[in-house]
This record gives structure tokens, sequence and C-alpha cells, in this order.
């Protein structure tokens, strides 16, 4: 019986590296950290990738004009590349009114649909010219209203890296893989995604991820092994929609 409990545990117990702002300029330094590390444990993590960036705060790091090789050496080994917006500009105000209730600044939220869906099909187009095919993706700043959804479902991406919960679920026709924490944490159930922003690391902040990874490296899982998994599960559906309430709440009082 508890034999069987941990099976089910096991299986459905699992962390996804989420890299954001992949682009052009960043840190470098700790990107090349980071990939020796992933090597050195086969570990494949998602690439937010930010296909056209204008965002200023990230000019301010090195620019790597081999950017697009390595993007395509990545993809080679089998790391998912995932798209971050477009041009990661927040031009939007969402008041709180976005669907995940994030609020802040947004590059998507509040634009009419035919700009969103023009935005999403020049990033995939510009993925397309490098030879990468993307299947899945996540806002800046998570903010999204349902223009966003539709426009990604009508442009062929049916996965977004964002979202309550404890496991992945379905909704509005598109599978939504939460991202609970800013920090890499563990849940002993449950499957969700980690968020990283490597720009904004310091070399103490490398060093704890690092032993992070050595703890934990067996229990992270790529975004092929979560697609394999049973997600039509009631009991996971009914846990996730208790964890929704509980976030969008704790959220209200911020
Ligand atoms: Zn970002």
């Amino acid at each position: 019986m508890f034999n069987s409990i941990k099976k089910v545990g096991s299986k459905y117990t699992g962390l996804l590296i989420r890299m954001d702002d992949i682009a052009e300029h960043m840190n470098w330094k700790f990107m090349d950290k980071c990939e020796l590390l992933f090597d050195k444990f086969n570990i494949k993590p998602l690439l937010g990738v930010i296909p056209e960036n204008k965002d200023p705060e990230f000019k301010k790091y090195p620019k790597n004009s081999d950017f697009w090789n390595r993007v395509n050496n990545w993809n080679e080994k089998g790391w998912e590349i995932s798209m971050h917006g477009y041009s990661h500009l927040y031009e939007q105000q969402t008041k709180k009114n976005d669907i995940f209730n994030y609020g802040g600044g947004s590059e998507f939220y509040g634009l009419d649909y035919k700009k969103q869906l023009t935005k999403i099909r020049l990033g995939i187009g510009k993925f397309k010219e490098k030879n990468i095919f993307i299947r899945s993706f996540f806002a800046p700043n998570h903010t999204y209203d349902l223009n966003t959804l539709k426009a990604l479902k009508e442009s062929g991406i049916k996965i977004v890296i964002d979202g309550y919960g404890l496991f992945p679920y379905h909704k509005f026709g598109l599978l939504f893989i939460p991202q609970l924490f800013y920090k890499e944490i563990f849940l002993p159930f449950g499957i969700q995604s980690t968020q990283m922003h490597i720009n904004y690391w310091d070399n103490k902040y490398l060093q704890n991820f690092e032993v992070f990874i050595n703890k934990n490296h067996n229990k992270i899982v790529d975004l092929n092994y979560i697609l394999n998994l049973d997600q039509s599960n009631f009991l996971k559906n009914s846990i996730n929609y208790s964890v929704e309430k509980t976030l969008k709440v704790i959220r209200s009082f911020r």
C-alpha cells in the first residue's frame, strides 16, 4: 500500500527548469556555468528565448553575436526552446486584471487580438528562420488576457509554462504547466516549473543553485516527460483548483 503511494508520488513528482530572458544580451558567464552543470547531470531545461529582444534592461548585458548558433546547439542537445514574449517590452498595464492576477506591466495584456496574434506570429517566424520549432510559450511578467491565449492557440502553440496548481492542467484548450515559486524549491509531490533569472544572479546564488542541482538532479524532468504523463486525473484537478483559489486570495492582499 505505502509502496504504491510512493511510486505514484515519484512518478508525479518533478521539476522542470525554466530559464527566463534568454537573449543576445544576457549574463553569459552564468549561462555557460549552468550549461556545464546541466550537461554533467544530463538535465534538459526549457529556455525562454526572446525572439526580438528590445528590453533596455537586458541591453546592459554583453551581447553574443553567436547567439542563434548557441540556441541551435541547445536545441540539438534536446533542450526545449520556448518563446518568451516577442520584444519583452512592457507597454501595457494590467492593473491586476490579467488572467493570473500578477498585475504590473505587460507586453500582451490589453492589446487587441490582431496585434497579439501578429506579435506571436512574428516571433514564431523568427524561430522558423533559424530552423527552430516552437510548441510552448510564456509571457514576460506572467501577464496574459484571453486574447493572448486565443492568439497562441490560433498560432499552433498549445503549451503555456505558467499558472497555478500542483500539476499541469488543461484550460482554454491549452496545457498549463504551473510555475509557483520565485526560487528553486522542491515540493515532495506535484509537477511544476521553476523560473531562473540568471541576469540577476551573483556568485552566491550560483553556488546555491549548484548545491540544489547536486541534491535534486534526479527529480528534474524535461518537457517531454511531462507531456507523456496522464493529465486527466480527477484528484489532480481538484487539488489544482484549491491551490489556484488559495494563491489568488494570497495575491489579492499584496
Ligand atoms: Zn522575462
